[in-house]
C-alpha cells in the first residue's frame, strides 16, 4: 500500500514552506488512496520544543491536513537508532571522530575521513561517522527526473551520533521511513542534496528504497528561503483558506474562483482530485503575503 509521511522538524511553528510540504505529500498519498503519517523529527534538543510540536498538530487539525494512526515522535525512540548504530559497528561500517567544526569548516564542510583509521582515548570526545561506501551517487525524482550528486557528498561519511550523544538525521529518518514502511518520500527540495548519502545508508542497511519526489521550495519576496531561520510568518496568525490556497498554487493547483475562499478541507478535497506530478513546478516559488 502506498504509504506517504510528512517529518517536520519542530523548531518551530509551520511556515507557508513547511505547510505547502505538507499539503503536497497529504495531497499526493491520498490521491494514491494511501496512508500518510505524522512524524515529529524532534531529536535535536536544542532546536526543538514541545510547544513547537504542539503548534504544528494543531495547525495539520485547523488546515484539515489528517494524518493516519499515532503520531511518532522520534525523541521517544533514541534506543532504537542507538542499536542501529551498534549493528553498524560491529560490522565495521562506523568510525569515532574528533575533528572540530572549525576544521570541517575549513575543508568547505565536506568531511575528508581523516579520522577512518585513527584510534582514539576513551575519554575523548567523538562523534561517531558512517564509513560511506559512496556507492550510490544519483537517484531517480518522481518530479524532477535523474539527479546526480557529486561523489564527495554522496559518499560523505557523515555523522550518524552527534559529540553530545544527539542522534542525527540522516539516520533516524532513513531508520523511520523503513520501520514505518513508508513507501514514498514527498518533501522539500532543501533535502535533494543528503538525499544519495541516505541511499548509501539505506543500502548498506539492507533497507527498501522508496521512491522520492520533491517539491518546490517556497521563497519570500526578497528570495530567501521561507523558513524558521529567516522568520517566515507563521502560517496559523493568517487567513486559512487564503494560506492554502497560496500553498497549493505553488504546487501547480490552480482553485476554481468559487474554492479560493472556501475552508481549506475543501480546497483540499479538490486538490485530492487535481494533484498531477507533471502539474508541480521544478523551480522554486517566490511568494509574498
Ligand atoms: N525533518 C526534516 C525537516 O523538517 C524533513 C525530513 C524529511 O522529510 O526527510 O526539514
Amino acid at each position: 500500500m502506498y504509504t506517504g509521511r510528512f517529518a517536520p522538524t519542530p523548531s518551530g511553528p509551520l511556515h507557508l514552506g513547511s505547510l505547502s510540504t505538507a499539503i503536497g505529500s497529504f495531497l499526493r498519498a491520498r490521491s494514491q488512496k494511501g496512508k500518510w503519517l505524522l512524524r515529529i523529527e524532534d531529536l535535536d534538543r536544542q532546536r526543538c520544543s514541545r510547544e513547537a510540536s504542539d503548534s504544528i498538530l494543531k495547525t495539520l487539525e485547523i488546515y484539515g491536513l489528517e494524518y493516519d494512526g499515532c503520531v511518532i515522535y522520534q525523541s521517544r525512540q533514541v534506543e532504537k537508532y542507538r542499536e542501529i548504530i551498534r549493528s553498524l559497528q560491529f560490522r565495521n561500517l562506523v568510525y569515532k571522530c574528533s575533528c572540530s567544526r572549525k576544521r570541517i569548516k575549513a575543508l568547505g564542510g565536506i568531511y575528508d575521513g581523516r579520522c577512518r583509521n585513527t584510534v582514539h582515548q576513551e575519554n575523548q570526545n567523538f562523534s561517531v561517522r558512517f564509513r560511506n561506501p559512496g556507492t550510490v551517487l544519483s537517484f531517480d525524482d518522481i518530479a524532477r527526473g535523474h539527479i546526480e550528486t557529486p561523489a564527495a557528498e554522496s559518499g560523505e561519511d557523515f555523522v550518524l551520533l552527534r559529540s553530545d550523544g544527539t542522534v542525527a538525521y540522516n539516520l533516524a529518518v532513513v531508520a523511520d521511513d523503513e520501520t514505518e514502511g513508508v513507501t514514498e518520500i514527498v518533501r522539500g527540495a532543501d533535502l535533494i542534496p543528503v538525499t544519495t548519502r541516505q541511499l548509501n545508508l539505506i543500502s548498506v542497511l539492507g533497507y527498501r528504497t522508496p521512491v522520492y519526489m520533491h517539491l518546490p521550495l517556497i521563497l519570500s519576496g526578497t528570495d530567501l528561503k521561507y523558513s524558521k531561520q529567516n522568520h517566515a510568518k507563521p502560517v496559523n496568525e493568517s487567513d486559512p483558506s487564503l494560506m492554502c490556497a497560496t500553498a497549493m498554487k505553488c504546487l501547480g493547483l490552480i482553485l476554481p474562483p468559487d474554492l479560493c475562499c472556501a475552508p481549506p478541507r475543501e480546497q483540499l478535497s479538490w486538490g485530492i482530485k487535481n494533484f498531477r506530478i507533471d502539474g508541480i513546478p521544478r523551480n522554486n516559488q517566490t511568494v509574498s503575503y
